[in-house]
């Protein structure tokens, strides 16, 4: 048999999804190339590190004013790379970052305080503990194309706030939008090598995994991050991992209709519903299901199909990003049919999918049980509130679930059953743009925390220091040489401390006592 050689391509172009407009051309980085960025990192961290949070504060404020005079620029350069409109780019790549950067320059300082820790019976011996924090050093952030800005953007921030310096692989298909962040920084004035960019595809992410980076913030498919989670092993590179979803939404029976169909189309269709956090699986309660999948397909049928760089808002629905993402999707819709599904909408042209609403379909569908990434929604009925959990839960993904309902005490209460990690009730989709709190998933949809406090402490490592006040004035009682006396002291100790019976305390303290000024004079050189 021949062997083909394919040589890898030197070049990534960046090109527009939706119109096929070439966007621009990129290094398709090797192995020497990204070693050289995270020496760069290394060597700014030096610096970077020592620098006071207050003052690491002021420059991630400085960049936050920069992003917002210049947000409309960025959110074209996002929309054009995704194929999808420019308000959306704004409204989900670009608005949250502003908020972040505001939430952790004004309140990293506070989150990695020093804190004293009260370690109970050692403290009466004469000890005190406290623990505080420092940075990793650099951190290799590897990043999706689907929120090409607001996903990398988030994490840099956070990790320069706690004192690393970063190295960003953006997506094949988002180089752009990946250099236009390197940019934001050198242009606010950022010391060079803070937040470096190498562009290229999976390839140049591997390289990035063993570059000698000191933690991997992977956002991306559940299939990659198992690849990287295998290169990192041999490293002993700690992990973030930030993998895909099958999100469900849970409708009962007292909710608004008009109100919720709303709220399940925009939870679908959103970015194209290439979102982690997509409604993947809608769940209405038996009594209004009838009335709940007319409203949602008379509405999707008048979602408009398209893209428009001269008016942002003309289009609810861009491209999808890829022939292969196409492909999967086609896949879904496919399966569904073939298995006797109806499926309203659908139709592709070019890169183009029109939302598409599937019925009649249950858990033996592709649709239902695998991650789509795309503008399709399986509607399915259920009876009761523990059936509804019980097909939510049945999902190998755990990213977010929403609850819709007008009795919030019903909604917490499936809440506490969901094996999801964020429950929204009466929402969906937004709790990635809300930075106090933390994002991550559960099962295969992840591995540790990003934003919150969660996410900070994932960017730090945590120091003990522990102070024995008595240290240069006495032994310890555990230290060489060992004695008869030595061994009962450790008998009434534990007595003294862990026995319920007042009688034996009494007597283990009399014996420490009997015992005490003789341990103390016990040393190896007598
Ligand atoms: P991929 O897993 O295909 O790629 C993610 C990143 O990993 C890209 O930069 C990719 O480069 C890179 N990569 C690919 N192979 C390797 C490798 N062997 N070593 C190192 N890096 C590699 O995901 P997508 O970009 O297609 O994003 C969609 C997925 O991301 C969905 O599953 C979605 O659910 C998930 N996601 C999860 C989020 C969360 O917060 N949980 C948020 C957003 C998306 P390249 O592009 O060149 O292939």
């Amino acid at each position: 048999m021949r062997t083909e050689i394919v040589e890898r391509p030197p070049i990534l172009r960046s090109i527009n999804p939706a119109t096929g407009e070439i966007l621009g051309e990129f290094k398709n980085m090797g192995e020497e190339e990204v070693k050289e960025a995270v020496k760069k990192a290394k060597k700014a961290q030096k610096d970077w590190g020592k620098i006071p949070i207050k003052e690491r504060g002021r420059w991630i404020l400085k960049l936050k004013e920069h992003i917002r005079k210049n947000i409309e620029d960025i959110a074209d350069v996002i929309s054009k790379e995704k194929g999808v409109s420019r308000f959306e780019a704004l409204i989900s790549d670009v608005f949250p970052i502003l908020d972040l950067a505001d939430f952790y320059a004004k309140n990293t300082e506070k989150i990695l305080k020093r804190e004293k820790v009260k370690i109970g019976v050692w403290n009466i011996l004469g000890r005190e503990s406290y623990i505080e924090y420092f940075p990793y050093g650099v951190i290799g952030i590897i990043s999706p194309w689907n929120f090409p800005f607001s996903i990398p953007m988030g994490q840099i921030i956070i990790a320069l706030m706690a004192g690393n310096t970063c190295v960003l692989k953006p997506s094949e298909f988002t180089p752009k939008t990946g250099i236009l962040i390197k940019e934001l920084f050198k242009d606010t004035g950022f010391p060079e090598g803070v937040c470096e960019v190498v562009t290229g595809d999976g390839l140049t992410g591997s390289y990035l995994v063993k570059s000698g980076v000191d933690k991997i913030f992977f956002t991306g498919s559940t299939q990659t991050g198992k690849i990287i989670m295998k290169t990192a092993a041999e490293h002993l590179v700690p992990v973030v991992m930030e993998l895909g979803g099958k999100d469900p939404m849970i409708v009962f029976d007292d909710v608004d209709i008009d109100i919720t169909t709303d709220a399940a189309i925009f939870g679908a269709f959103f970015n194209t519903g290439q979102v982690c956090a997509s409604v993947e699986r809608l769940y209405v309660h038996k009594k209004i299901y009838e009335e709940f999948k007319r409203a949602v397909i008379e509405k999707t049928k008048k979602l408009r199909v398209g893209f428009s760089s001269s008016e942002p808002w003309g289009y609810e629905i861009g491209s999808v990003i890829s022939e292969k993402q196409l492909m999967k999707i086609k896949e879904h819709i496919e399966d569904a049919k073939e298995k006797g599904a109806e499926v309203i909408g659908g139709e592709i042209e070019n890169l183009f999918v029109k939302p598409a609403v599937i019925l009649n379909v249950d858990h033996s569908f592709k649709v239902v049980r695998e991650e789509t990434f795309g503008p399709v929604l399986p509607i399915m009925p259920f009876e009761t509130e523990d059936e509804a959990i019980e097909l939510a839960n049945d999902s190998e993904y755990g990213l977010t679930a929403s609850v819709w309902t007008k009795d919030i005490k019903r909604a917490k209460r499936v809440a506490e059953k969901l094996q999801y990690a964020t429950v929204m009730i009466n929402d969906n989709l937004i709790t990635h743009a809300i930075p106090q709190v933390p994002w991550g998933g559960v099962k295969n949809s992840g591995i540790g925390r990003t934003h919150g406090k969660e996410g900070l402490l994932e960017m730090v490592q945590v120091r003990h220091v522990h102070t024995n006040k008595l240290g240069q004035k006495m032994r310890a009682p555990w230290w060489y040489p060992f004695s008869k006396e030595k061994y009962e002291f450790a008998l009434s100790l534990t007595n003294l401390l862990h026995s319920p019976s007042m009688k034996e305390k009494i007597q283990a303290f009399l014996g420490i006592a009997k015992n005490f000024s003789k341990i103390s004079k016990q040393k190896l050189n007598e």
